[in-house]
């Protein structure tokens, strides 16, 4: 398997390569050349391994230069229970009639970015070595939240690497702002920007494909490579949750094999639901994928008309992993959709960078009418439905996959489809513990956010994850926060 460039389809290189080297040089996103396929034989199967065994098996059709030696090093080192709470990495809780969520957030940060995260470091160090590369390798990550705490941990005091991660100094909750504040290892950076995430991105992004940045770089021994989503081996970790989550439910005889489901996921960068649309053309049965958005509903906007357009006002909500105006993933899906035309993907994303709009064309509009189903929700809809799912099932769900309970619960009263439904779970209620005590109690807490944790312990069934319970105690030692013009000097005067 070769993997080409959404912006030249003559680029091809290897897995190994397309990792070390997180995006193509002239900017565009690595896929791989053909979408392999599962069979429902195969996914039956997979019901009666592990997950580190599961995830192996997949890998071995998408990373086909690793040997099978390497692929497990790489899943047994990330899918235990070392790192995860729980037996099964993710877990599926029925929540009422045929609704499942797919909760991805046992890991050690508290949000499915983990499920990539944990394993991300063990495919680049062995990517690497592969094709003898001698440098070491710097991680730049803009994070929105929780890619930023997820790669810290993946990374930290991996031999061999270097993470620096900035964050928008307004626009992450209190817990996420502590969890990157205080932490540990002997090769990270944490700096808050004077902006938003789109400001963070655009500069790690611009930092990242600056020639003289990277000659610098590279005359210290040190090369970039990329821990977001834009990264391949972000991606192909969180195909394997939906797989797999199609065999439990074939396992546990909640479906037939073979029958249809639908996914909802909670969409920011839309880098989640685009491993759902993978596992769907791989073979798993999907129906429709429903995208769920806040009120940073670009996306919704773009299905339903068929133009993106950035040109909004930005809004800080209660869901903040998901308030972004620019979703990078998106350009793997219409390379796709327009049968692979680099021409077309320039052109688009160059609108998109100059004017901050391009509308695509009347066949893709049809086929991601054909795929998707997109809807939004506000602040106080997704706390009235927190609140709902808290009484009428006893769940407690945090803010992001509240999102998607409440598009899904209008998709639903739309379309009247009864297929049976998984939702990702993205996030552990704790981390959003604020949010979410307001939607359960009615009124804004008046407790610090370690105390917010306790109350909420005792209202929910769900155990305090021992990662957040120990950040009371910890030193904080990240507190630089700059300007976006200072973003490039920064990393230069951190980095060498
Ligand atoms: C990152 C994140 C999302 C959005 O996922 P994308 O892959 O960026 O679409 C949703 N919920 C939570 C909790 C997240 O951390």
């Amino acid at each position: 398997m070769f993997y080409n460039s959404t912006r030249n389809s003559s680029i091809k290189v290897t897995s190994a390569e397309a990792i070390t080297q997180g995006i193509s040089a002239e900017g565009g996103l690595f896929v791989p050349e053909s979408i392999p396929s599962i069979s429902l034989d195969e996914v039956k199967k997979l019901g009666g391994m592990s997950y580190a065994d599961r995830a192996a098996y997949v890998f071995a059709k998408y990373l086909t230069d690793f040997t099978d030696a390497e692929i497990h090093y790489c899943t047994d080192n990330a899918y235990s229970t070392k790192n995860f709470e729980t037996e099964s990495i993710s877990e599926l809780a029925h929540l009422f009639d045929g609704t499942y969520m797919l909760e991805l957030w046992h890991g050690p940060t508290c949000a499915f970015k983990d499920m990539a995260l944990q394993i991300l470091p063990y495919f680049l160090t062995t990517s690497a070595k592969k094709i003898n590369l001698d440098k070491k390798i710097v991680i730049l990550v803009a994070t929105s939240g929780d890619t930023g705490k997820a790669a810290l941990e993946g990374f930290k005091d991996v031999e061999g690497t270097q993470i620096m991660v900035f964050y928008p100094e307004h626009g992450v909750s209190p817990m996420q702002k502590r969890q990157m504040k205080t932490q540990e290892g002997g090769n990270v950076g944490v700096c808050a920007l004077k902006g938003n995430f789109d400001d963070c991105q655009n500069g790690v992004k611009e930092i990242f494909t600056n020639e003289d940045v990277k000659a610098q770089l590279s005359s210290g021994g040190k090369m970039f490579s990329s821990a977001n989503s834009i990264n391949w081996g972000r991606l192909v970790p969180q195909i394997v949750y939906y797989i797999s989550a199609y065999a439990d439910l074939v396992r546990s005889e909640e479906i037939a094999l073979g029958d249809k489901i639908n996914i909802v996921v909670p969409t920011g960068n839309f880098g989640n639901i685009l491993a759902a649309y993978y596992a769907k053309h791989m073979g798993i049965p999907v129906n429709k994928l429903i995208c769920a958005s806040n009120i940073n509903n670009v996306l919704t906007d773009f299905i339903k008309t068929g133009v993106y357009d950035r040109n909004r006002r930005f809004y800080a909500t209660c869901s903040p992993s998901m308030d972004i105006l620019i979703s990078s993933n998106l350009e793997r899906l219409l390379y796709l959709m327009t049968g692979r035309n680099d021409e077309v993907i320039k052109d688009w994303f160059g609108k998109l960078s100059s004017e901050g709009k391009y509308e695509v064309s009347d066949d893709i509009k049809q086929k991601l009418a054909e795929e998707f189903y997109g809807g939004f929700c506000d602040d106080s809809e997704t706390k009235a439905t927190i609140s709902e799912i808290y009484k009428k099932y006893s769940y407690t769900c945090d803010t992001h996959t509240a999102v998607a309970v409440k598009v899904y619960e209008d998709y639903k009263r739309e379309t009247g489809d009864t297929t049976k439904t998984l939702i990702a779970s993205t996030a552990s209620p704790y981390k959003f513990s604020a949010s979410v005590l307001e939607a359960m109690e009615g009124a804004v807490s008046e407790l610090d956010e370690y105390a917010m944790v306790d109350r909420l312990a005792e209202l929910s069934d769900i155990p305090v994850p021992s990662a957040l319970a120990d950040l009371k105690t910890k030193p904080e030692r990240f507190n630089d926060s700059i300007e976006k013009a200072s973003m490039r000097e920064y990393v230069l005067s951190h980095l060498l």
